[in-house]
C-alpha cells in the first residue's frame, strides 16, 4: 500500500530533480514471480511489480535506454529520467513482467544470456531448485568445504542456498558445472526445463517493442576468465542475439556486474571493441556527465512499498556514479 504521505514525498522529489537534467537512474529486475517466494523472498512478485510500475510511471520519466542514452549525450534528459532493465532472460520476464509493462506503456531493456535460452539453468537457480527440490532431511557438503547442513525449515533452506551460492558463484565454468552436477546427484533433485525464455519468447518480447541486450553466453564472472574465454563469452553471445533478432544488440550487461571483482578494465574494452555503444555495471549511483558511457551504473531498491522505495530511488539520484576503471567519461 502506498503510505499517505507519499504525494508530499514526492512533491519534495520533483522540486529537488526538476533541474537535474544531466543524470538518469537505471532499475535491474530479475525475475517477477507469479506469487512471493519463502525460498527467494528478494524476488518481487507480480502484484508488488504492478502497483510499483504504475508509481514509478506516474513520478519519473521512464525512457527506454537508448532514448535515455541519446538524451544524455545530447544534454537534454528530462528531469527523473528512469531506464528499466531486466539481467538474465527469465520466462516470467515474457509471460508476466511484459503484459504488465505493455499495460503502463513503459519499454524496458532485457540482458539475456543466450546460452540458457530454451530450457537452460544458470547456476544460481541450479543450486536454488536443487535445494528446493531435494526430498532430503539432511545433506553432507563435506566434499565443498561447507559442513552439514539441515533441510528441515523454509529457513535452514536459504542458510544452504546463501552458503553454497557464495561458494560456487566465483568457480571457474568447469568448476561450478562439476560442483553442480555432484550436488544435484547428491540430492536426488532434478531441474526444471522452463525457467528461462524459450527463442520464440524472446523474440516475442523483441516483436513487442522491448530492447534485447547482451550479457554474455553464459554468465560467468568476465574477471575470472582469461582474454580469449572472456571474449568468446561476448562475441558468442553477440552473434547469438543478432541471428536470432535479425539485429546486433546496442547495449551489454556484465553478469554479476561490480567493478574490478567481475569485470576488468581489459573487459571494458573487450565490450567496445566487440561492437556494443554502451554497457551497465550493477554499482549504485546514477548516471551523470562523468560517467564512462562503458561503465553506466544500475540499482534496485530492496523496499517493496512503492513510497519507500521512490525515496531510496532519490537517494540514489543524489550520487552520480563516476568513471570506475579505464574508460574516459562522455564529456
Ligand atoms: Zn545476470
Amino acid at each position: 500500500m502506498i503510505t499517505r504521505d507519499f504525494p508530499l514525498m514526492l512533491g519534495g522529489l520533483a522540486s529537488l530533480f526538476g533541474g537535474r537534467s544531466s543524470r538518469f537512474g537505471t532499475l535491474i529486475f530479475h525475475r517477477v514471480v507469479p506469487e512471493p517466494d519463502p525460498l527467494q523472498p528478494g524476488e518481487i512478485c507480480a502484484a508488488q511489480f504492478d502497483e510499483l510500475i504504475g508509481v514509478l510511471v506516474r513520478h519519473f520519466n521512464i525512457l527506454s535506454a537508448e532514448d535515455a542514452i541519446e538524451a544524455w549525450q545530447a544534454g537534454k534528459l528530462p528531469p527523473r529520467t528512469l531506464v528499466i532493465t531486466f539481467d538474465d532472460g527469465y520466462a516470467d520476464n515474457f509471460t508476466i513482467a511484459y503484459p504488465i509493462l505493455r499495460k503502463h506503456g513503459v519499454r524496458a531493456l532485457f540482458f539475456i544470456a543466450s546460452g540458457y535460452l530454451d530450457g537452460g539453468v544458470m547456476f544460481n537457480d541450479a543450486v536454488i531448485e536443487t535445494v528446493r527440490r531435494t526430498e532430503l532431511n539432511e545433506l553432507d557438503l563435506e566434499w565443498m568445504g561447507l559442513g552439514r547442513y539441515a533441510l528441515s525449515t523454509v529457513a535452514q533452506r536459504r542458510t544452504l542456498i546463501q552458503a553454497l551460492l557464495q561458494r560456487i558463484k566465483y568457480l571457474s565454468l568447469d568448476g561450478r558445472r562439476e560442483a553442480l552436477e555432484r550436488l544435484l546427484e547428491e540430492a536426488g533433485a532434478a531441474l526444471p526445463a522452463d525457467l528461462m525464455l524459450t527463442t520464440g519468447q524472446l523474440c516475442g518480447l523483441f516483436g513487442g517493442g522491448m530492447a534485447i541486450g547482451g550479457h554474455t553466453t553464459h554468465h560467468p564472472i568476465l574477471a575470472v576468465l582469461d582474454e580469449d574465454q572472456a571474449m568468446d563469452e561476448v562475441v558468442g553471445n553477440r552473434q547469438q542475439l543478432t541471428d536470432l533478432l535479425g539485429e546486433a544488440p546496442r547495449f551489454f550487461a556484465y553478469p554479476n556486474g561490480k567493478p574490478g571483482a567481475d569485470y576488468t578494465a581489459q573487459n571494458v574494452r573487450m565490450i567496445e571493441r566487440a561492437g556494443y555503444e554502451a554497457a551497465f555495471t550493477t554499482s549504485w549511483g546514477s548516471v551523470g556527465r562523468e560517467t564512462g558511457i562503458y561503465e553506466l551504473p544500475r540499482f534496485t531498491p530492496w523496499e517493496r512499498e512503492p513510497g519507500r522505495f521512490c525515496l531510496r530511488l532519490a537517494q540514489n539520484f543524489l550520487r552520480v556514479n563516476a568513471p570506475q576503471l579505464a574508460i574516459p567519461a562522455l564529456a
